[in-house]
C-alpha cells in the first residue's frame, strides 16, 4: 500500500500575497521545461521532446493562472502547489543512485512524492555510502512500523491498554511504541525527529509523530505501507494520555526523572534500578530538552535504559539533536559504530532518509532553483543569517559576514570574470530582506548568477503551514548549495549542511539570553570558523558518566565526540578517519 497515496493536489494559501507579476509565460516555460523533463538528453531545447514542452507550457499557464510573481527573487506562493499530479516525470529509470545506495526503498509510487527520487538529481552524488548494517536496520524498522503501526490489530491493543493504564508489552507481538511530541522551530523539529528515530531503531520501538497540524503538508510518509503520523483522538472527551501530549509543556509526575526520585523506582545496592511494582507503568515522559535536570538525564545510562524496555509507551519531549548523546550511552554505542562506519554521517543518512518534502514543497524548491538562475550557476554560495538577540544592530551581523566572506575568500573580491562558465550565485536565507538588499549591493556586480531571497519571512510563525513549507523549501535550497555560510547555534543552518554533506563557516552569535545587546556582547573575531564536521551540535548534553558517577569531559571520551565552535557546551560526532567533507 501506498501511504502517501494519490489524493488531491492540496492547496496552501501563501502568508502573503505577492504584487505584481514580473516574469513572462516563455520564461516560467523555460522554466517549467527544466523542471519536468530528463535532466540527461534534455540539454538543448531542440532535443526537448513534444510532450516535455507542452507539459511546461500548461503548467506555466497555471502558475500564472494562480498567482502572480513577486519581486524576482522571491518564490511566490502559487509554486506549493502539486503540479506534479498527472505531469511528465522527471526520471525515465530509477537507478541505486536515485534510492541514495539503498538507503530509500523502492516501494513507493513515484508520483506520490517525487522528492524521495528526484533528491538526488539536485545533489552531488556522494563517495558517504550508508552501510550495509544500516540498510540491514532500515528496512526492519519499515516492517516493524508496518506490523504495529496505526491501523493494525496490534496498536489497536496497544493503545486499549494504555487507556485502561496497563504496563504491559503485549508477548504475541511484542509492539511498543516511542511518541516524539512536537515542539519549537522546523529545524528543532527536524533534529528532534531525527533523534527520536535512531533512538526507536536502537530500542525496537514503532515511531509515531505528534506531528502538529502541518507534518503531513510538508514531509511525506518514510515508511511504506504505514503512518508515521499519531492517529488524532477521535473524542474530544477521550482521557486516553495521547490526547494530552500537546499539553505537557515540560511538566508531569511521570517523567523518567521523576519516577527515578519516588519509590516507583527501587535501587538496590549494586545501583541496580527496578520497577518497585510488579508491573512498569504504562507510559512515560522522555524529558530532554533545553534545561533539563540531573534525574532526567539518567536517560543517557544504561541501567535506566534497561527500565526504559519494560515501558510499552515512552513520549518523547526534546528538541535537541540527541544523537550524539546515544553514542555515549553505554548499550547503543556498538550497534551505532556498526550502523555508521563514518560517524560523522549520521544526520546526513537519516535526514536523507526520514525528510522528503511532499511535492507541492518539491515543487516550489526546484521550479525556484531553475528559474532564479541557481541552478545553473557553477558555484552556489548559500547565506544563512538568523539573529537570535533582537536589539542586535542588522550592521554588526552583516559586518561580521562580509568579513569570513572577504577572509575566506568565498566570493569574487571585484567584478572580473564575472559571466565566464563558472559563474557565481548567492542564495540568502533570512527573515528579514534587509540583508539580501545589502549583500545585492556589495555582490550583485560581482555574480553573474545574481543574488536570491526565496522569502523574507518577518518573523517566525508558529503553526502556520504555509511559513513551514517556505522554510523547508530554503533549507533545501540551502543544501542545493556548493559553499555555506552559517549562523551558529542555528538548527536551520544545521538541518541544510546535514542534507547537503557540507561543513559550513559558522558565524558566532551574540549571546542570547542577554537582556540588552552591547558593542562588547559581539564575538567580533574571528568572524567566522569552519565547522569541525557536518553533523549538527547538541546544543545540551549529560555530563554524567553513569559507570563513574561523576561528570567528564565528554570531547575526552572517544575520539568521534568533538566541542561545537558555536556552542560553548555543545557537543558534535566528528570523523576520526581521514574522509572529507
Ligand atoms: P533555529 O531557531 O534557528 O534553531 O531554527 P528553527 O527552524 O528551529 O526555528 C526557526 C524558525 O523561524 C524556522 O523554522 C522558520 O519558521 C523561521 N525562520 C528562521 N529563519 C528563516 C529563514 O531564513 N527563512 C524562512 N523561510 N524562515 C525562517
Amino acid at each position: 500500500m501506498d501511504a502517501q497515496g494519490g489524493g488531491a493536489a492540496r492547496r496552501v494559501g501563501t502568508a502573503k500575497q505577492q504584487s505584481s507579476s514580473t516574469t513572462t509565460l516563455p520564461a516560467l516555460v523555460e522554466a517549467m521545461t527544466r523542471r519536468w523533463c530528463p535532466l540527461r538528453g534534455c540539454a538543448t531545447r531542440r532535443a526537448l521532446p513534444a510532450v516535455c514542452v507542452a507539459a511546461a507550457v500548461a503548467g506555466a499557464v497555471i502558475v500564472l493562472a494562480a498567482g502572480s510573481w513577486g519581486s524576482p527573487n522571491e518564490m511566490p506562493g502559487s509554486l506549493f502547489f502539486d503540479y506534479a499530479q498527472g505531469s511528465e516525470p522527471l526520471l525515465k529509470n530509477i537507478t541505486a543512485e536515485h534510492l541514495l545506495d539503498g538507503l530509500l526503498t523502492a516501494n513507493f509510487s513515484y508520483p506520490s512524492c517525487r522528492s524521495r527520487y528526484e533528491f538526488a538529481v539536485h545533489h552531488k552524488s556522494s563517495p558517504h555510502k550508508p552501510s550495509p548494517y544500516l540498510i540491514a536496520k532500515l528496512r526492519k524498522q519499515e516492517a516493524l512500523q508496518q506490523r504495529c503501526g496505526p491501523g493494525t490489530a496490534a496498536h489497536k491493543k496497544a493503545v486499549r491498554r494504555l487507556d485502561s493504564g496497563e504496563g504491559v508489552v503485549d508477548d504475541d507481538d511484542g509492539c511498543r511504541y516511542l511518541v516524539y511530541i512536537s515542539y519549537r522551530g522546523l529545524g528543532n523539529r527536524m533534529l528532534a525527529i531525527t533523534s527520536a528515530f535512531l533512538y526507536a531503531v536502537l530500542t525496537d520501538r514503532v515511531l509515531l509523530v505528534d506531528g502538529g497540524k502541518d507534518a503531513d503538508a510538508l514531509f511525506c510518509e518514510p515508511f511504506p505501507g504505514t503512518t508515521w503520523l499519531l492517529p488524532r483522538a477521535t473524542s474530544w472527551f477521550s482521557r486516553s494520555p495521547l490526547t494530552r501530549l500537546q499539553g505537557y509543556e515540560g511538566g508531569s509526575t511521570e517523567t523518567l526523572g521523576n519516577m527515578l526520585q519516588s519509590d516507583a523506582v527501587t535501587v538496590s545496592a549494586d545501583g541496580n534500578v527496578s520497577w518497585s511494582a510488579a508491573r512498569p507503568p504504562p507510559y512515560l515522559y522522555l524529558h530532554l530538552s533545553g534545561v533539563y535536570g540531573f534525574h532526567d538525564k539518567l536517560f543517557f545510562c544504561g541501567a535506566q535504559q534497561r527500565l526504559l524496555g519494560e515501558v510499552p509507551w515512552l513520549f518523547m519531549w526534546t528538541d535537541n539533536y540527541i544523537v550524539p548523546g546515544l553514542f555515549l550511552t553505554p548499550p547503543f554505542r556498538g550497534e551505532l559504530e556498526a550502523m555508521f562506519p563514518e560517524k560523522d554521517a549520521v544526520f546526513y543518512h537519516l535526514g536523507r532518509y526520514l525528510f522528503h518534502p511532499t511535492n507541492p514543497v518539491w515543487n516550489a524548491i526546484t521550479t525556484y532553483y531553475h528559474s532564479s538562475g541557481l541552478a545553473g550557476a557553477g558555484k552556489r554560495v548559500g547565506v544563512q543569517i538568523r539573529v537570535f538577540q533582537k536589539k542586535q544592530p542588522p550592521q554588526v551581523v552583516l559586518g561580521q559576514l562580509v568579513s569570513c566572506v572577504r577572509d575566506e575568500k568565498l566570493l569574487p573580491e571585484t567584478s572580473a570574470g564575472k559571466g565566464t562558465s563558472s559563474s557565481v550565485a548567492v542564495l540568502v536565507t533570512s527573515l528579514s530582506s534587509w540583508y539580501h538588499e545589502r549583500i545585492r549591493d556589495e555582490y550583485g556586480g560581482r555574480v553573474a548568477g545574481g543574488v536570491h531571497q526565496p522569502s523574507h519571512e518577518g518573523r517566525q510563525r508558529w503553526r502556520d503551514a504555509a511559513h513551514d513549507m517556505r522554510a523547508l523549501s530554503e533549507m533545501y535550497l540551502l543544501s542545493m548549495c556548493h559553499v555555506l555560510v552559517t549562523s551558529g547555534y542555528s538548527t536551520f543552518g544545521y538541518v541544510a549542511q546535514g542534507l547537503a554533506g557540507l561543513r559550513p563557516w559558522v558565524m558566532p552569535r551574540a549571546p542570547m539570553w542577554a537582556a540588552d545587546w552591547r558593542e562588547g556582547l559581539d564575538p567580533r573575531e574571528p568572524p567566522c570558523r569552519r565547522a569541525v564536521s557536518v553533523e549538527p551540535c547538541f546544543h545540551s548534553p549529560s555530563y554524567y558518566d553513569c559507570a563513574a558517577g561523576r561528570d567528564v569531559e565528554l570531547d575526552k571520551v572517544t575520539p568521534y565526540i568533538s566541542r561545537c565552535v558555536d556552542v560553548k557546551y555543545g557537543i558534535k560526532l566528528v570523523n576520526e578517519s581521514s574522509s572529507q567533507w
